[in-house]
C-alpha cells in the first residue's frame, strides 16, 4: 500500500496487538475498517501519533485516493463542529489521517469528558441544594 499523499510505500506498525499502516515520509496514518476503535481501546492511543506533518502533507493539494482500493477518498468532519477533517473510503471503510490529527482528536474527546464533568458537577450541587432546602441532607 502507498501513501495517498507522497505515494510512498506506508510502513507497518503494531500498536495494541492491531497493525496499521503509517508513511514516514509525511506522518500520516492508513486505519482499515475498526482498526481505529480496536486501537482506541488502549488508553495510550494518541501518543501513536508524532503531531508533525512532513513537508508533502502539507503542500499537497490533489484528490486523495484509497490506498486498499484505489476509490476516491471522503473528507468528513470527524465530530461536529470539531474542525477535524478526515478522509474516509467508502468502499472498503477505511481511514485515512494526517499526521497530528489523531493528537487532535483525543483534545476533542478530553474536551468532551470535561464538559460532561463539569456538567454532572453542576447536577450534583442542584441535587444536593434541593435536599438541603428540603431539609432531608445536610452536608458533611
Ligand atoms: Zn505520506
Ligand atoms: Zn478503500
Amino acid at each position: 500500500m502507498n501513501c495517498p499523499k507522497c505515494q510512498k510505500v506506508l510502513e507497518n506498525g503494531i500498536f495494541a496487538d492491531v497493525v496499521y499502516h503509517k508513511c514516514k515520509t509525511c506522518g500520516g496514518f492508513w486505519f482499515d475498517k475498526d482498526e481505529l476503535r480496536e486501537i482506541k481501546q488502549n488508553k495510550d492511543w494518541f501518543k501513536l501519533d508524532s503531531g508533525v506533518a512532513g513537508a508533502t502533507s502539507k503542500t499537497y493539494k490533489g484528490e486523495l485516493k484509497c490506498p486498499r482500493c484505489d476509490e476516491k477518498l471522503h473528507t468528513i468532519e470527524y465530530a461536529q463542529e470539531s474542525g477535524i477533517r478526515v478522509d474516509v473510503c467508502s468502499e472498503c471503510d477505511g481511514l485515512w489521517l494526517d499526521a497530528g490529527e489523531l493528537k487532535a482528536m483525543h483534545e476533542e474527546s478530553a474536551g468532551w469528558i470535561d464538559k460532561l464533568k463539569e456538567k454532572a458537577q453542576e447536577e450534583l450541587i442542584a441535587i444536593e441544594l434541593f435536599l438541603i432546602e428540603a431539609g432531608k441532607f445536610s452536608p458533611q
